[in-house]
């Protein structure tokens, strides 16, 4: 049994509720699929709590913003970055800096157990590429040449929507899952975890999945939106747009 978690975008309250869950599971082994920072106000904060709980965890493109430098980045996202880059910089104890920047240099950009594969965005492009639920009716090869490098279940995040793709393809949302899915040995699937830190499904509460050898469960939890909205809007290198798009999920 492993938890995994996706996209926490420097949300120190939604990541304190989630790792408290998994913890009163008993549940000791951790993923993360990336996107640690960007967006929000605690990316320290964010960072050192992955590093301290041992999280294997994956690079996302908000990562390698941080890290390198954003590119197709809106404003707000690029200015966030920037701040981001500055507040690690900013770090006077110089071993916190520089383990913090050495966990970000380090991020994988796929991790592989078995037959399952677990990347931030697609198999294809495991940084970038957006899989999107009307892909399915849109740009349904874009699906099918996707699912050709899966064996057997691929974790994703990146999106922000929890839900489950199959090669049909087909999309089932965590409300027609009813929050389960259950795996078959013969199938393959892309399960997308959805996000610790910014939901983006109209559902406002964090998003993420327990799997065991059976089912992958979607957990959602409400966390105290109003302390990092507030943050955001203390913040002036954030956009309020930032802290509003977490009262309603998107
Ligand atoms: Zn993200």
């Amino acid at each position: 049994m492993f938890a995994i978690i996706s996209d926490i975008h420097s949300n120190l309250a939604a990541l304190q509720v989630v790792l408290e869950d998994i913890r009163s599971r008993g549940i000791k082994e951790i993923f993360c699929l990336g996107d640690i920072v960007g967006y929000g106000p605690d990316p320290k904060e964010c960072l050192d709590l992955i590093i301290e709980n041992n999280i294997a965890s994956i690079m996302g493109n908000h990562d390698h913003a941080v890290f390198y430098e954003p590119t197709n980045f809106n404003s707000g996202a690029e200015k966030a970055s920037y701040w981001s880059r500055q507040a690690l910089e900013d770090e006077p104890d110089a071993e916190k800096r520089n383990q913090r920047w050495a966990f970000l240099g380090r991020l994988s950009v796929r991790l592989q157990m078995g037959n399952i594969i677990m990347v931030h965005a697609s198999p294809r492009r495991p940084v970038t590429e957006y899989i999107f639920p009307d892909d399915i009716y849109t740009n349904s090869t874009k699906i099918t040449s996707i699912f050709e490098r899966v064996d057997h279940l691929c974790f994703v995040g990146h999106t922000h929507v929890p839900g489950v793709f199959l090669e049909d393809p087909d999309f089932y949302s965590v409300d027609e899952l009813d929050y389960e899915y259950t795996i078959s040995d013969q199938e393959r699937a892309i399960i997308n975890v959805g996000s610790v830190g910014q939901p983006r499904d109209q559902d406002t509460r964090s998003s993420y999945v327990v799997v065991t050898e059976e089912k992958i469960q979607f957990v959602r939890l409400e966390y105290p939106i109003e302390e990092t909205v507030q943050k955001v809007y203390a913040n002036p290198y954030l956009d309020n747009f930032e802290g509003d798009r977490l009262k309603v999920g998107r």
